[in-house]
C-alpha cells in the first residue's frame, strides 16, 4: 500500500497493535503524519492558543451573536502540509483522503456526546463538487451525522463583511427534528461566523447546546 500524500510505500511491518485490531488501515505514513501541526487545546471555544477563552472569542460575547456556540474544538494548524492537504481534499475530490483525518475527527465528535450536524455546503457549489468534504470524513469514520441546515446561494455582491454578517439568513433550518445536544463539524474554522449562524438557528429551533469539532484551524 501506498501513503496517500506522497506516494512512498507504507511500512506494513505487523506490530502488535495490527494482530488485534486487525481493522485497522494506515493511510498516510508517518513522515506525512509528522508535518501536520495538531492543536493542543487553548482557547475553551475556538482552541487558540492560551488560557481561558481568547481575545476573539470574547468580541463575540459582545455581539448578537454571543452565547450561539458554547464550546468547540479545532483539530490542526492550517499550516503548509495541512494548505496541500486541503487542497487536494477541496478541490480535486479526491475522496480517500477522506480517510486521512476522519478518525481523529470522529473521536473528538464522540466526546462532546451530542448529535453530529455538518455545516452544509453552498447547494452551487455543492453540484459543481459531487461531494462534500464533511459529510465523506464523517463517513469514513463510521460516524452517524443529520443534517439540519440548509446553506442558502450566497447573493453575489461587493458585501463588506459586517454587511454579510448582519444579512443573516446564510442557512435556514430544514423542519428535521432538532436534538437537545448538537455538535457541528466543519472543515476550516477561520472567523467563526458561520459556525456562530448555524449555531443561532439551531438554537432558535430548539437545541439547548451548541458545541462544534472544526478538523482545522485558520
Ligand atoms: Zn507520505
Ligand atoms: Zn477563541
Amino acid at each position: 500500500m501506498k501513503c496517500y500524500l506522497c506516494a512512498d510505500l507504507l511500512d506494513l511491518k505487523p506490530s502488535w497493535r495490527d494482530l488485534f485490531f486487525m481493522d485497522r488501515e494506515e493511510t498516510v505514513c508517518l513522515n506525512c503524519r509528522a508535518t501536520f501541526e495538531r492543536l493542543i487545546q487553548g482557547c475553551k471555544i475556538c482552541s487558540a492558543s492560551g488560557p481561558g477563552i481568547c481575545e476573539e472569542c470574547n468580541r463575540w460575547e459582545t455581539t448578537e451573536l454571543r452565547r450561539t456556540i458554547d464550546s468547540g474544538q479545532c483539530l490542526y494548524a492550517y499550516n503548509n502540509a495541512m494548505k496541500d492537504y486541503f487542497h487536494q481534499f477541496k478541490f480535486l475530490q479526491d475522496v480517500v483522503l477522506a480517510e486521512v483525518f476522519s478518525e481523529e475527527l470522529v473521536k473528538a465528535v464522540r466526546k462532546t456526546k451530542g448529535v453530529a450536524v455538518p455545516i452544509p455546503m453552498n447547494p452551487v457549489k455543492l453540484r459543481k463538487r459531487t461531494f462534500a468534504q464533511v459529510d465523506s470524513m464523517l463517513e469514513a469514520g463510521g460516524a452517524d451525522y443529520v443534517h439540519l441546515l440548509q446553506k442558502n446561494e450566497e447573493i453575489q455582491g461587493e458585501k463588506t463583511k459586517e454587511e454579510r454578517i448582519s444579512t443573516r439568513g446564510i442557512f435556514t433550518w430544514n423542519g428535521n427534528s432538532v436534538p437537545k445536544n448538537i455538535v457541528l463539524v466543519d472543515d476550516m474554522y477561520t472567523t467563526g461566523t458561520t459556525l456562530r449562524l448555524a449555531a443561532e438557528i439551531l438554537k432558535e429551533a430548539g437545541a439547548e447546546t451548541v458545541t462544534f469539532v472544526a478538523l482545522i484551524r485558520a
